[in-house]
């Protein structure tokens, strides 16, 4: 038995930060798919380097692929207690495949809800270096330069403008629904306040998954650490 658990949350929630708490805390590995699909390419793997290859050109990775990728993944020795992912499954096609491959298996699925005026600001205010591309810790007074290089401090790209801003939150509302709708009704959902400080999210998160994952499990998950 394992602890597994999904990440959603829109873009600017904390879904990232909150998630590598969690694996720290848990000894589970984060599972990103953006770090799986890093790690496929220079693995050499031929689906790693088909994926490389079609993100090289801009393109999208298939469902099928996705999911083929994300499952060579969760076999490695590292996820064998369990797995924290962030960013899949992105549609409902990929969520029936995951219970497939978990069999049974209990599934936390965590919801970090937050308010769009609330996610807006948060990508206006919203740093990285330009030197080393590390993020300004959350929450942290806005500086000009970075505190690991000294680098200037600059908006990310994908933050862009209002109407950016907007249209990625719409993006997000539009391809999340079909998939909060698959797991909402379950007994191992829980939508959780993500518009608190960090710290009261990761202690609200880690009730909600004592609560809902059995305490055999979560025993487990620590002590094959
Ligand atoms: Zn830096």
């Amino acid at each position: 038995m394992s602890l597994n658990v999904i990440m959603l949350g829109p873009p600017a929630s904390g879904k990232g930060t909150q998630a590598i708490r969690l694996a720290q805390a848990r000894g589970i590995p984060k599972i990103s798919t953006g770090d799986i699909l890093r790690e496929a390419g220079k693995a050499g793997t031929a689906l790693g380097l088909k994926a490389k290859a079609l993100m090289d050109r801009g393109e999208l990775v298939s469902d099928e692929d996705m999911v083929n990728i994300v499952r060579e993944r969760l076999t490695q020795a590292d996820a064998k207690n369990g797995f924290i992912l962030d960013g899949f499954p992105r549609t409902v096609g990929q969520a029936e495949t995951l219970d497939r491959m978990l069999a049974g298996q209990p599934l936390a699925i965590i919801d970090l809800a937050v308010p769009d005026s609330e996610l807006i600001h948060r990508m206006e205010d919203r740093r990285v270096c330009s030197k080393c591309g590390g993020n300004a810790e959350p929450g942290s007074a806005p500086t000009e330069t970075c505190a690991r290089c000294g680098g200037k401090m600059i908006m990310r790209a994908d933050d862009g403008d209002q109407a950016v801003r907007q249209h990625r939150l719409e993006v997000y509302a539009r391809e999340s629904w079909p998939l909060l709708d698959y797991y909402r009704s379950r007994p191992t959902f829980r939508s959780i306040n993500g518009a608190q400080a960090p710290e009261k999210v990761a202690a609200e998160l880690s009730k909600a998954i004592d609560q809902m994952i059995p305490a055999a499990v979560r025993a487990g998950a620590r002590d094959a650490r």
